[in-house]
């Protein structure tokens, strides 16, 4: 993952208001109480806040980032130093200015670089979406080469340090008062030269083809959301890090659910004397189906929540999501000469004025 310049900026710790030393489930109770009360539906206003509080726990919360901007933190001088002179680059660029820092003094050849981010996308069902899944996906990119294994050395063989920049891949050029220096011609800059080339890569070390690979999706997500597979895309040069898979989520449409963020939703049909007398309905799941009781009274539109049916927890969430049921009350439109007979008894016998409150004309 790239080190972020936010990560030098902002103290993370303090805006959870927690220790440096804070467990996991201290941070989590600290996020849950701020999320709560900055949460912007129930504190207009409170937006920024709330995004702030969500940024650190989105760094906190995960044990591997957490690592990563201590790490990042502890670097300190050099970190604010990056910061400073990176006002205007973007996030991206600054794990490479960062390697840059932290490289210097051991100049080989143009140094270790960082593997490409590279993209692909996965489809998935809107019961994988919500349990989660771990599936295989295909990336189209440039990957080590497999004869050389990234080496571009024709197998049996091995690159030797260029002689003309010593392995540096620079070279000199003194012209009067001027020094210039330029990428070494001889080997192209990277250092050393490859006497026998791969038959395969051409001497380039990398090749471009299609690779599956296995990722797991975490339970919730979301069509449209991207997610980020630390140190599955290209392959770094000299040594360097490989760089991430970035898999844009694409979740299909369910028949009889729906989703709202952890929360799935269903509409349920339910009789005008069910509504009335209440009753004890069956309602589907993505498992098995669930009793609910539906009080005397119930209106039509009104929503009633069946507790860990929604999205399933995850280790970032460990509460799961419910199942939000609508009813819907069903009007019958053909109707017998016995069936209009009862409703119309059953209209006298209700004496109901259902739009008195209204006022005007047209109470009646
Ligand atoms: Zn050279
Ligand atoms: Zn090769």
């Amino acid at each position: 993952m790239a080190v972020q310049r936010e990560w030098f900026e902002k103290d993370y710790y303090k805006i959870l208001g927690v220790q440096k030393s804070a467990t996991d489930k201290e941070i989590t109770k600290a996020y849950r109480k701020l999320a709560k009360q900055y949460h912007p539906d129930a504190n207009p206003g409170s937006e920024d806040k709330f995004k702030e509080v969500s940024a650190a726990y989105e760094v906190l919360g995960d044990e591997a980032k957490r690592k990563e901007y201590d790490e990042a933190k502890d670097r300190g001088p050099i970190g604010h130093m990056a910061g400073d002179f990176t006002q205007n680059i973007r996030t991206e660029d600054i794990t490479d200015l960062l390697g840059g820092l932290f490289n210097r003094g051991k100049s080989r050849g143009t140094g270790p670089q960082r593997g490409a981010d590279q993209e692909t996308e996965v489809h998935l069902s809107f019961e994988e979406a919500v349990s989660g899944v771990t599936t295989a996906v295909t990336v189209s990119g440039e990957t080590a080469c497999v004869t050389c294994a990234g080496t571009g050395a024709a197998p049996g063989s091995v690159p030797v340090t260029c002689a003309r920049c010593q392995g540096s891949g620079r070279v000199s050029d003194n012209q009067g008062f001027f020094s210039f220096s330029q990428p070494c011609p001889a080997c192209g800059g990277r250092g050393v030269r490859i006497e026998k080339p791969c038959p395969t890569c051409g001497g380039t070390g990398s090749q471009t083809r299609t690779r599956k690979v296995n990722i797991r999706i975490p339970a919730g997500v979301e069509s449209g959301q991207r997610i980020r597979i630390k140190g599955r895309g290209g392959p770094g040069k000299a040594g360097g890090p490989n760089g991430d898979l970035l898999v844009t989520v694409f979740v299909s449409g369910h028949k009889t659910f729906g989703r709202r963020g952890k929360d799935l939703t269903v509409s349920v049909p339910i009789t005008f004397a069910e509504a009335a007398l209440g009753a004890t309905v069956s309602i589907p799941t993505l498992e098995t189906p669930v009793s609910l009781k539906i009080p005397a009274g119930t209106k039509s539109g009104q929503t009633f929540r069946v507790r860990g049916r929604g999205v399933e927890a995850s280790k970032k969430d460990p509460t799961p999501g419910d199942l939000l049921v609508s009813v819907e009350i069903l009007v019958p439109k053909e109707l017998d000469r016995d069936q209009i007979r009862a409703l119309e008894q059953l209209q006298k016998a209700l004496k109901q004025e259902p739009r008195k409150k209204l006022g005007g004309e047209w109470t009646a």
